[in-house]
């Protein structure tokens, strides 16, 4: 039987690698032997064009093909081989970050980002099936990463606003999928939280 696919989404300092961790090292978790990977890949070539692409100043649209190329390498080296032979796999960020973030970056660029975005995922990336979407205001999660500037601080809280928008928007389109868990709590409560819904989740698929 094909593995399940779950994936941790939210905007930057969610709290989505803190709950990664944890659950790496949760007892329960563990005798259910997930793979644990997450996106961008890390240590591999397309991996590394990305996190180059973001720390410089890569032309939007060329930084969604890098992304959209790191995704295709993680699908075909890690995500379907893990799915094939059975296994749990939990992904810290996937192809909703890219529909989210790539749809607030390309907003001056193309007429309807978003759905431009999906169309060119559709037909090869497998859907995850469960989300959990980490939802925290942006001005928490901001002050969470240290990261204070001035300007830039306002830009970056109005684009993460734009972001966090688009993640609530696909949960309410898709309850079936995702699940949302109020970021604001303690990683502990957060954890908790999770592992359960992980559970019932194995349980009821
Ligand atoms: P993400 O992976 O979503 O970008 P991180 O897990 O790296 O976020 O967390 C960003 C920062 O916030 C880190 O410094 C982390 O220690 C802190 N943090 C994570 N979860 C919580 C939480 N539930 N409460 C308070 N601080 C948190």
């Amino acid at each position: 039987m094909r593995g399940k696919l779950i994936t941790l989404e939210g905007i930057d300092g969610s709290g989505k690698s803190t709950v990664a961790e944890r659950l790496q090292k949760n007892p329960e978790i563990q005798t259910l032997k997930p793979i644990f990977t997450r996106e961008p890949t890390r240590g591999t070539l397309t991996g590394n064009a990305v996190e180059k692409a973001i720390q410089s100043d890569t032309d939007q649209l060329a930084e969604l093909f890098l992304f959209t190329a790191d995704h295709a390498e993680h699908l075909a080296k890690v995500v379907r081989p893990a799915l094939e032979s059975g296994k749990l796999v939990i992904s810290d960020r996937y192809s909703d970050s890219r529909y989210a973030y790539q749809g607030m970056t390309l907003k001056t660029r193309l007429e309807n980002p978003l759905e431009w975005v999906k169309d060119l995922h559709r037909g090869w990336t497998i859907v995850p099936d469960l989300t959990f979407l980490f939802d925290i205001r942006p001005e928490v999660s901001i002050e969470r990463c240290g990261k204070r500037g001035e300007q830039s601080k306002f830009e970056k809280l109005e684009f993460l606003r734009g972001v966090r928008e688009i993640f609530l928007r696909f949960a309410a389109e898709d309850p079936e999928r995702f699940i949302v868990i109020d970021a604001f709590h303690s990683p502990e409560y957060i954890e908790k939280e999770v592992m359960e819904k992980i559970l019932e989740f194995l349980s009821r698929n």
